[in-house]
């Protein structure tokens, strides 16, 4: 009987539709996106003040919402929506395009003894903001350069995939120690739900065999792995399949065989998202946004957090878009900089240009706009 009402708790086909108006973030009217006010906010406030600032509005074309398809996050686009999204990114020239994001992002109001941030919620995920990502990123390697380890990822991309598994320091590690016992995909819970085998993963790179593991890097075997360390505890060798698994996924990306598979294509999706997240707001999760349709996997705990997160902010004074200790706030300009170091030291700037590059080449050669890529990939 329990287990039956806890079925019905979570039956995922009432979910999409009724959960994502529900979700504390987003009201319906006239079939457009609305920040609902009325759910934000620290304790005891109940709505940001009257005169809050909304610069999103291109005043030219304020009459018509749907002419902004630029700062829209429909997940449906038609044509005309995406040429004339394109159309108007295209005319502007990086610095309005980084000056326009800053000017919208910092416009602020008092609310709750604090600085309210509204247009970092409504910059979150939209064409302008990743047009903008690219442009700076862009930018922000001609000033600072690829550093060391991009330098080795781009040395890397010209060798052999077996030559990757023998230097790659994460990849060598999980090679030599894995005797093939399968302890690993015995408590691995990818493995009950999917095609996935963390053992024959290991079998098919101890291989060497070079086809063997393009072919691995090309399906969506690898995208599989939930990265969750199962595997790691159960390995009598002190094995680290789910490295191995992470280490395949960075190569697949720099050779760009992850668009043959369409785990391996989403990652374009992923890079926006999460990637979006760390370079403006310096945290890969923005917990205003979580979507439970998105997350049908986390069950139903992350969904009664979904259903009441605004509620559940307030009770531990919280408010994601204001100046604040709490993530995914307004990030202090030093912070997201140093943030933004790390990430170009550390490669993910190169990786992320690979995830554009090859993305943008299939996009190009299906005759699909970038942004229809990414909401379809
Ligand atoms: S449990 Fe460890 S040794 Fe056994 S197959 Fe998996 S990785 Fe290899
Ligand atoms: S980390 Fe990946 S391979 Fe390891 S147990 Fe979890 S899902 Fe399976």
């Amino acid at each position: 009987m329990e287990s039956e009402k806890k079925r019905d708790r979570i039956n995922p086909e009432d979910w999409p539709d009724a959960l994502y108006w529900r979700s504390g973030t987003y009201r319906k009217g006239n079939g457009t996106e609305t920040i609902d006010p009325g759910r934000q906010g620290f304790p005891g406030q109940d709505a940001p003040p009257e005169n809050t600032p909304d610069q999103l509005q291109d005043p030219r074309l304020a009459a018509d919402e749907d002419s902004e398809p630029w700062f829209s996050r429909r997940p449906s686009w038609l044509g005309r929506d995406a040429r004339a999204c394109r159309e108007y990114l295209d005319s502007l020239s990086d610095e309005e395009i980084i000056r326009k994001y800053e000017e919208a992002r910092d416009r602020s109001v008092v609310w709750g003894g604090a600085e309210y941030y509204p247009n970092i919620q409504k910059l979150f995920l939209t064409p302008f903001e990743r047009e903008k990502d690219r442009r700076e990123i862009a930018a922000w390697q001609r000033e600072y350069g690829k550093g060391e380890v991009a330098q080795w990822y781009q040395e890397a991309q010209e060798q052999s995939c077996v030559w990757w598994i023998e230097n790659h320091l994460v990849a060598r590690h999980a090679f030599n120690s894995c005797m093939s016992c399968g302890a690993c995909t015995a408590g691995c819970p990818a493995a009950e739900f999917y095609d996935y085998d963390p053992r024959m993963v290991m079998e098919t790179v101890q291989s060497k065999d070079e086809d063997s593991i393009v072919a691995l890097l090309k399906a969506d075997t690898i995208w599989y792995c939930a990265q969750c360390g199962t595997c790691k505890l159960r390995c009598p060798r002190g094995n680290n399949p789910f490295a191995m698994i992470s280490s395949l996924r960075q190569l697949s990306e720099l050779k760009g065989y992850h668009v043959h598979s369409t785990r391996g294509r989403q990652q374009y999706t992923a890079r926006h998202l999460w990637g979006g997240n760390l370079w403006n707001r310096a945290c890969s999760l923005y917990f205003r946004n979580s979507m439970v349709q998105f997350h049908l996997d986390f069950g139903p705990r992350f969904a009664r957090y979904t259903l009441n997160k605004e509620e559940m902010h307030r009770r531990v004074g919280a408010c994601p878009d204001m100046d604040g200790a709490m993530p995914a706030r307004k990030v202090h300009p030093d912070t997201l900089h140093q943030v933004r170091r790390c990430l170009q030291e550390g490669g993910t700037l190169h990786l992320w240009d690979q995830i554009e590059h090859h993305g943008r080449q299939q996009a190009d050669e299906s005759g699909t706009d970038i942004d229809d890529y990414f909401y379809t990939v």
